[in-house]
């Protein structure tokens, strides 16, 4: 007979969301009745899925906000599940633990590796794959967010497909069509839509995951390069776990 694993100790904790992973976080605590749990979302896209437990919606102010905010809650711990390429809020998060002495650890999924047959090439920032993306095709699948889109307005000669949750703001690339989508995404929706718009270059952050790893397989299947925008830095020093399983051992470990 297998052993019941250990009750989580009383808790409030605060997820830093926006992610798959924050919210299965928030659904692996939710039956746990002496585990409070707020999940906090950055107010980016109109109609969020939201987690059970409590929610909040909007910036704290700075770091000094978020820490205010820790303390006027009594947080007991705080899980940075936000996406790995929100650099920003990852690292008021770590200012936010020296600050209040509240323990924080970074739930991050890992990146994502190529494999035998794929042609990818990393760059640094979006910038950068603006730069290169001319020299590798001319009708690309872009992926990497509607924030992002005016990086790459300049590219007149280059079509787009743009994937994204809400519907893009200018500047953005004069040929575009929007696709307005939420993952998780299929293999095969992914090999339909390269073969229907004749997608000759995919554009993707390092965001690692499953729920869009399948471009990535579709891409290899069709032959065409990807532009892959590698992860920001993150902040030195804070314990930082891979899955959701993991982060809920942290938490039941102390009390
Ligand atoms: P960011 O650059 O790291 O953060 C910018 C500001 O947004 C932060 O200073 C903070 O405002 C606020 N913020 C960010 N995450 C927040 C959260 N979970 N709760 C409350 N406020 C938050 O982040 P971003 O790249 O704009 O991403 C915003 C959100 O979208 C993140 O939560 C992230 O998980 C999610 N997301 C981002 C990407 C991406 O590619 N960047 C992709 C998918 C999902 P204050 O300083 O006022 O507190």
């Amino acid at each position: 007979m297998s052993a019941e694993p250990a009750p989580l100790p009383a808790h409030h904790v605060l997820i830093l969301g926006g992610t798959t992973e924050a919210r299965r976080l928030a659904e692996a605590l939710a039956p746990d009745p002496s585990c409070h749990v707020t999940t906090s979302l950055a107010g980016r896209v109109a109609s969020p899925v939201l987690p059970p437990g409590d929610t909040r919606i909007g910036g704290f102010g700075g770091v000094a906000g978020l820490a205010a905010w820790i303390v006027a809650h009594d947080v007991t711990r705080v899980v940075d599940a936000t996406h790995p390429f929100a650099e920003r809020m990852s690292f008021h998060a770590a200012e936010a633990q020296a600050l209040t002495g509240v323990p924080l650890v970074a739930l991050r999924r890992p990146g994502w590796t190529p494999e035998p047959g794929d042609d990818w090439t990393f760059v640094d920032c979006l910038e950068v794959a603006a730069d290169r993306l001319p020299g590798l095709g001319s009708r690309a699948f872009l992926t990497t967010g509607r924030m992002g889109l005016h990086t790459f307005a300049h590219l007149t000669d280059t079509w787009f497909l743009v994937r994204s949750v809400d519907p893009p703001q200018a500047p953005v690339p004069p040929h575009l069509e929007v696709l307005l989508a939420r993952g998780p995404f299929t293999l095969d929706d992914e090999r339909e839509l390269i073969a229907r718009h004749r997608v000759d270059v995919l554009v993707t952050k390092d965001s690692g995951g499953s729920a869009t790893a399948p471009k990535l397989a579709a891409a290899r299947e069709a032959g065409i390069p990807v532009l892959v925008v590698r992860r920001p830095a993150v902040p030195e020093g804070v314990p930082e776990t891979d899955s959701v399983a993991a982060a809920v051992d942290w938490l039941r470990q102390g009390a």
